[in-house]
């Protein structure tokens, strides 16, 4: 999904998902994680797929990327559907019956 263009990872213009930052213990008992207080963090993004929802790890420095991408494609989204939505009730409009004059 990230394509290395002269060495920089670079974002696709729009994602499709969520940015989620998983929490979790790694298991080994001597780890910072180990008394809960510091977990480990990791970035994925969250994104369905035939009606599953499946989670792809995000590297560190495809974060902002990432996020920036899921921000762009909702974005485009919500605009679209309002044009459609406007459209649609356009034409909703122009196909109801004429009412009658008082
Ligand atoms: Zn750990």
């Amino acid at each position: 999904m990230f394509i290395k263009v002269n060495d920089q990872p670079r974002a696709p213009r729009y994602l499709r998902g969520s940015a989620v930052v998983n929490r979790r213990r790694c298991g080994k008992p001597t780890c910072r994680c180990a008394t809960g207080a510091a977990l480990h963090e990791t970035t994925v993004l969250s994104y369905s797929e035939a009606g599953r929802t499946k989670f792809l790890p995000l590297r560190p420095e495809q974060v902002a990327a990432g996020r920036a991408a899921v921000g762009r494609y909702r974005a485009a989204q919500a605009a679209l559907e309002e044009k459609a939505n406007a459209a649609l009730a356009g034409l909703v409009e122009v196909s109801r019956p004429k009412s009658r004059p008082a």
